[in-house]
């Protein structure tokens, strides 16, 4: 028998960057669920989800013992006919998070340098240390991603390139020619993401989605999208890329089979199949978007001009005066969220809501504000 030790046994050990990465900051639940709370911090959907998909989840409450399509065919299929793609290029997913993740895990090595514009989303950053790869934030302009800045942050390690077009959080976009120019100037081994989760709301002349510029002849282009935002699905989890074909086979590796369940592949069929609910949730989003923009400058506050499904303005306080800010808001109901994970500590997100929700909080808004410098 083995002499007792006083030291203690070796147990098994996470790689490092696991234990110390950041972790991603969830938009806050509200606690008090008897109470008048108003969740504005996730960027859900305003309106719901289209009624169809609710049918669609009862119509199919009894077939859940089968498994779904291994690649969630059914649901590529109906995105190439509602965007005119190619099927075989689309890559569906449990939520475009999980297709960020699988890009760095299967296109960037460990040290390998993973390129993101400062105030972008934050998965980029925490899931590129958590593949034990490097991130690397690159300063914007005017709270928009400056190309030349990306470009000159690009070095011989960079393997992607991740911009979310529209931002969140500041809600700002990048013409495509600007997107054009740094696809062109970008090195031909580096993977350029054009995280499009917001694209479905936007309606500015200036705004394209690049999908058009996936293909085989520029092999360094991807596009995700995301069910959660204009679809209202974000509890069921489906996202979805589209790739150039040689990507397909990776990725498919990465996610393995079944991994967007039967209900979620049915319900975004059934939503992508509701123009008309669509067409209400575009509206709703701009109406409120702009009203809510209005009242929050008229109390002196500034804000971005965002083209998403939600509006970012400044504390003049700086931290603590956004983090007071917040509390105070959240004490009379209104969750909000501080966009300090994105390099932005004096600014909140708000997400737009009913109307119901938008009096409310400009009422709130109003009575917490402290008087803001003119300027
Ligand atoms: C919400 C969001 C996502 C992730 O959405 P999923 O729910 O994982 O599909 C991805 N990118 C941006 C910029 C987002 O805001």
């Amino acid at each position: 028998m083995q002499a007792p030790s006083t030291r203690a046994p070796a147990m098994p050990a996470p790689m490092k960057y696991l234990e110390d990465g950041p972790t991603y900051t969830p938009g806050q639940t509200p606690k008090d669920e008897a109470g008048r709370v108003f969740k504005l911090s996730s960027n859900e959907s305003a309106v719901g989800a289209s009624p169809a998909v609710a049918q669609v989840i009862r119509d199919h409450a009894n077939e859940q013992h089968l498994y779904p399509d291994p690649d969630g065919y059914p649901l590529a299929r109906a995105l190439a006919s509602a965007h005119k793609l190619n099927a075989e290029q689309i890559v569906t997913a449990p939520g475009s998070e999980a297709l960020i993740n699988w890009l760095i895990q299967g296109w960037a090595d460990k040290g390998d340098e993973v390129l993101y514009s400062a105030h972008g989303f934050q998965a980029y950053r925490i899931r590129a240390v958590s593949h034990g790869a490097m991130p690397v934030a690159a300063p914007e302009t005017g709270m928009h991603a400056d190309v030349d800045t990306l470009l000159a942050c690009v070095t011989p390690r960079t393997r992607i390139l991740f911009l979310s077009n529209p931002n969140n959080p500041t809600g700002t976009f990048l013409a495509r020619e600007a997107l054009l120019r740094l696809r062109a100037a970008l090195r031909s081994d580096v993977l350029l993401v054009l995280d499009e989760a917001y694209a479905e709301y936007v309606e500015e002349p200036g705004y394209s989605s690049l999908i058009d510029m996936v293909s085989d002849t520029t092999p360094n282009v991807v596009v995700t999208r995301t069910f959660s935002k204009f679809y209202g699905l974000a509890g069921l989890r489906v996202g979805w890329a589209y790739v150039p074909k040689r990507m397909v086979g990776p990725l498919n590796k990465l996610r393995g089979p079944f991994a967007v369940t039967r209900l979620a592949l049915d319900a975004a069929v059934a939503a992508l199949g509701d123009p008309a609910h669509q067409a209400l949730a575009r509206s709703h989003n701009r109406r409120w978007r702009e009203w809510l923009e209005k009242q929050v400058r008229a109390l002196g506050y500034t804000t971005t001009s965002s083209v998403g499904n939600f509006v970012l303005f400044q504390v003049d306080q700086g931290a603590t005066g956004s983090r007071q800010l917040q509390a105070a808001l959240a004490a009379r109901g209104f969750i909000t969220r501080l966009a300090d994970q994105n390099g932005l500590p004096d600014w909140i997100r708000v997400t737009v809501g009913t109307e119901e929700a938008m009096h409310g909080f400009v009422a709130a808004l109003q009575a917490v504000s402290r008087p803001q410098a003119v300027g």
